[in-house]
């Protein structure tokens, strides 16, 4: 049984570790660095990414967190999580991990649509996934080396370089395990 674990400093760790659960992994919550050493994947959560970076700062998270990447911790991030995974923000100097080649936008979507729930064609998966958007960023630039396999109006909202996933949308809301089982094939 793999055991994942949930960055826990802020944002929706609970229903990560509910989702995990139900697909029969272990989760657990992460708070200190010593703690990546005990874990098979990592997810980051959705929240405030500018909280979740705050405390990560004052954890003394971020080398850690680059480190366990870097040496192929396969890891997860959603919404928030995805906006710390990525090289670089656009308009932001918000500390990063940095392990993901992209280039996000916060609040992407617009004022109007700050919150909202659409069918998202994954690539690999036969049934549309009910993507559930919160304020949620998306991708204005790729790296060679990653892979889209979603967008929403040529947007890119879910990606893949090598063992690091990334989705603008919350699966951990839904119910449905899909991508957190890709996740789990990663491990
Ligand atoms: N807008 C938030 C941010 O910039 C992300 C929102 C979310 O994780 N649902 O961090």
């Amino acid at each position: 049984m793999s055991t994942v674990g949930v960055l826990a400093l802020q944002g929706d760790v609970r229903e990560h570790v509910n989702i995990l659960q139900s697909l029969g992994a272990d989760a657990s919550e992460v708070k200190k660095p010593d703690q990546l050493s005990e874990i098979d994947a990592l997810i980051l959560p959705g929240g405030e990414s500018t909280t979740i970076a705050k405390m990560a700062v004052r954890f003394g998270m971020f080398d850690p967190l680059r480190s366990a990447i870097d040496d192929g911790l396969p890891v997860y991030g959603t919404c928030a999580g995805m906006i710390l995974l990525a090289s670089t923000i656009s308009d932001s100097d918000q500390p990063v991990i940095g392990a993901l080649d992209v280039m996000v936008k916060r609040n992407a979507f617009g004022r109007q649509n700050e919150s909202f729930e659409a069918p998202v064609d994954v690539d690999g998966l036969d049934i549309p996934f009910e993507g559930v958007f919160i304020r949620a960023p998306w991708i204005e630039k790729v790296g060679a080396d990653v892979e889209v396999l979603a967008a929403i109006e040529d947007h890119p909202v879910m990606v893949r370089q090598d063992k690091i996933l990334a989705t603008s949308f919350h699966p951990e809301l839904t119910g449905d395990g899909r991508i957190h089982d890709m996740l789990l094939d990663l491990v």
